[in-house]
């Protein structure tokens, strides 16, 4: 299948979008000081986070509507730039977006020794395809197809967090506008690379995305030595169980599970968890196959690096052992 980039279907007018007042704007995670006059976004899940919050000081409403699938939010913060949120929950800000973003795609890509077909599930604000751009242009990838539900996220990505989204037009990406578990469920495609970088389970499309079967269609979509990553949307601090059993659910899979982590100061605790999993079980995650100088490097990344990619596997003790210890 040759790639082509399909076209967004949505009748959104990004040059005619409503203006929003912040003093009459109303949304549940948006409340008003009234000692400072400020305005505040506060994270909130009675289900993933009882008891804390996150928030950021808002500056202007950009953009807010009930898709088909979700809440959309996004906001211009004081001091973390554009930030997208879906159904309450930040997908990422523009201050620390790249850290995700480095780490869930450049791990499998690094590890893998011929990643040429890659598939990305999710990923509307774009900003892995800007990461896998990076290996399309150093000859290493060859194809990417990309399965993102909600098309109005990609298109006011291009709009409000236009460096990530700047390659949602490349000509090497098959941009297809559909829900990313029935996509599986049809395709007969096979990949050495699927990366999930979906929202969270709770109450949203993605629910399905952290079951066992979900695992099966991965595996089922994998060429033979094929990686799969994806967003484990909690981290050591929030819920070791939760993780826990994510991890085995994915064991039951595959045979060779890790568990990683990076900074992110945005995601609820300071940082975001990645399980990325393979059936070869001689597969060492831990140290990428290929290197850049350090020169290249840096032009390249800004968070990635050959010592994040084994550090990121560095888990603290009790952590360690309660997941990677039986
Ligand atoms: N980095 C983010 C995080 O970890 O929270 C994920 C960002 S990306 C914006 C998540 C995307 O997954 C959203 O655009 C959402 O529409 C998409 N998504 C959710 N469920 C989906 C599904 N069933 N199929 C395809 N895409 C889905």
């Amino acid at each position: 299948m040759s790639p082509s980039t399909h076209q967004i279907s949505s009748n959104l007018d990004l040059d005619n979008l409503p203006h929003f007042d912040l003093s009459t704007f109303r949304h549940d995670s948006i409340t008003y000081h009234k000692e400072d006059s400020s305005y505040w976004f506060y994270e909130k899940s009675k289900q993933s986070f009882p008891g804390q919050s996150f928030g950021l000081q808002v500056e202007e409403i950009l953009y807010h509507a009930q898709s088909q699938f979700q809440d959309i939010l996004i906001f211009k913060s004081t001091t973390f730039g554009n930030v997208l949120v879906l159904n309450g929950i930040i997908q990422c800000t523009e201050k620390d977006e790249f850290a995700y973003q480095e780490l869930i795609t450049h791990l499998p890509i690094m590890s893998h020794p011929s990643p040429k077909k890659v598939l990305v599930i999710g990923g509307g604000d774009c900003g892995v395809i800007r990461e896998l751009i990076k290996h399309v242009e150093d000859g290493t990838v060859e194809e990417i197809t990309m399965v993102e539900i909600d098309d109005m996220v990609i298109k006011l990505s291009t709009k409000f967090l236009p460096e990530m989204a700047k390659y949602h037009n490349h000509p090497k990406l098959n941009l297809i506008i559909d829900d990313g578990f029935a996509f599986l469920k049809n395709s007969v495609e096979k990949y050495d690379v699927i990366i999930t970088d979906s929202s969270d389970p709770d109450d949203g499309p993605a629910e399905e995305f952290f079951q066992i079967n979900y695992f099966k269609l991965l595996l089922n979509a994998l060429n033979e030595k094929g990686i799969v990553i994806m967003q484990s949307s909690e981290n050591i601090w929030l819920n070791l169980e939760y993780l826990k059993s994510l991890k085995t659910k994915a064991s039951t899979v595959f045979n060779n599970v890790k568990y990683c982590q990076c900074y992110m100061p945005s995601y609820t605790s300071g940082q975001l968890g990645l399980i990325i999993a393979t059936t070869d079980s001689s597969k060492d995650f831990t140290h990428p196959l290929r290197s850049f100088s350090r020169e290249k490097e840096s032009k390249l990344f800004k968070y990635y690096n050959e010592q994040v990619h084994c550090m990121s596997f560095v888990l603290p003790t009790w952590a360690e052992n309660y997941l990677n210890n039986n």
